[in-house]
């Protein structure tokens, strides 16, 4: 069943790059924050592409290689405001919620901010705060 085969090299080529990816960070960092993203609910907002990414997967072949090289795993709560708090001044920006805002710029200190860079500084600064805390 050609179909049947092709799904299988589909997912044989996304299982490799998975364990690709998975080594390479946890040979470069000693650290590695991730959001504990909730898969469920995001799968009931944007339909059945997030599943098809397998994120779950790809986290659990992180966690293992980073267990190999010593590496540490911090999962960031998924209920942290990340990408609407400001990674210069702190300020909740609620706006933010809005998905389609990919730029803004911080009322309190003027900060121009990319929204997935400002969430990822954001889930760096607090995976480390958890990190220490343990
Ligand atoms: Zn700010």
């Amino acid at each position: 069943m050609e179909l049947a085969r092709l799904h299988k090299h589909i997912a044989n080529q996304r299982s490799a790059f998975h364990w690709q990816t998975a080594g390479y960070l946890a040979g470069k960092y000693a650290l590695i924050c991730i959001e504990d993203l909730n898969l469920k609910a995001m799968q009931r907002q944007f339909g059945r592409k997030i599943a098809d990414l397998g994120f779950a997967d790809f986290v659990g072949k992180l966690k293992y290689m980073a267990g190999k090289t010593g590496s540490a795993v911090v999962e960031v709560d998924r209920f942290y405001p990340s990408s609407q708090l400001c990674s210069s001044c702190g300020y909740q920006n609620k706006e933010i919620k809005n998905l389609k805002i990919r730029e803004w710029i911080c009322p309190q200190c003027g900060i121009q901010h990319n929204r997935d860079k400002n969430a990822a500084m954001n889930i760096k600064a607090e995976g480390e705060r958890i990190f220490l805390a343990s």
